[in-house]
């Protein structure tokens, strides 16, 4: 690891990023939900409001979808952002979505509250560059076959343009297991944490790809130190038009989030007491 790349660690500095919410993310544990994609205005509102209830701090949504076949559903678009905005101002809750294009950086910024690099684009350093140029919080998932060290290298693309908010994410990556959709490495939360100032999450959904998975590694993700998770969660996850396997049900969401309330204060308990 380089010691002087802009993300390396110098004693305890910590990034924080803090959301019009007063929500700070590397500071709270921050819990983001929401559709894997944006369908229709009814699908993100009636999903938002449930998230919002149970304790959501942030909403999730693709309108940009980069799918494995061509002729799957590719995202609403434009049309898909302007639902995300508008359910955002409603429900109160800040945004975050993918964007897959250079070109599309600057107007989809106007839309949400933070940029999601998805792991397919992690090492798309024109995309990388152009959100550097930005003051956007970012999330920046683990390429499905990339390494700590070139993870922290495109965090480096986007940190060395001027943009600071650099947020990265554990979704999961490929090994020779198939029962889980990727194999989530929890080992790199802490090992981030130990090289790097910037703050990580854990997304158990496409990292796991199993509804009955998603609960246990959200509690792990708590004590590998992690500071959020990323959930899918659908009210009709059997109509859903991406990742319906994977979706919780609302309800489900809704427990999830009262353990792991109770796990974040037992863990900074034990944190405090040294
Ligand atoms: C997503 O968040 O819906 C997504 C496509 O994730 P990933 O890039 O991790 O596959
Ligand atoms: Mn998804």
């Amino acid at each position: 690891m380089n010691k002087d790349f802009l993300y390396s660690r110098s004693n305890n500095e910590h990034t924080k990023i803090k959301l019009k919410n007063d929500i700070t993310i590397g500071e709270d544990f921050v819990i983001i939900a929401g559709p894997c994609s944006v369908e229709s205005y009814e699908q993100v509102l009636t999903i938002a409001k449930s998230v919002k209830k149970s304790g959501a701090h942030i909403l999730r949504g693709g309108a940009f979808k980069p799918r494995t076949s061509p002729y799957s559903f590719q995202g609403l678009g434009l049309e898909g952002l302007k639902i995300l905005y508008e359910v955002s101002r409603l429900v109160k809750l800040p945004t975050v979505t993918e964007v897959l294009d250079p070109r599309d950086v600057s107007w989809v910024s106007e839309f949400v509250d933070i940029l999601q690099v998805g792991a397919r684009n992690m090492q798309n350093f024109s995309l990388l560059t152009e959100i550097g140029k930005t003051q956007k919080p970012v999330i920046l998932k683990r390429g499905m076959y990339s390494t700590l060290q070139e993870w922290l290298n495109s965090a480096e693309y986007i940190l060395k343009e001027g943009n600071p908010n650099v947020i990265l994410c554990e979704r999961g990556i490929r090994t020779f297991e198939t029962y889980t959709r990727n194999t989530l490495d929890l080992s790199i939360v802490s090992a981030v944490k130990e090289l790097t100032h910037l703050p990580i999450i854990v997304d158990p959904s496409h990292a796991t790809g199993r509804p009955s998975l998603i609960g246990p590694m959200s509690l792990a993700s708590v004590f590998s130190g992690a500071d959020g998770i990323m959930v899918e969660v659908h009210h009709d996850p059997k109509n859903a038009l991406s990742d319906k396997d994977q979706a919780l049900l609302p309800e489900e969401f809704d427990n999830l989030v009262k353990q792991i309330n109770k796990t974040v204060n037992f863990y900074y308990n034990l944190k405090n007491e040294g």
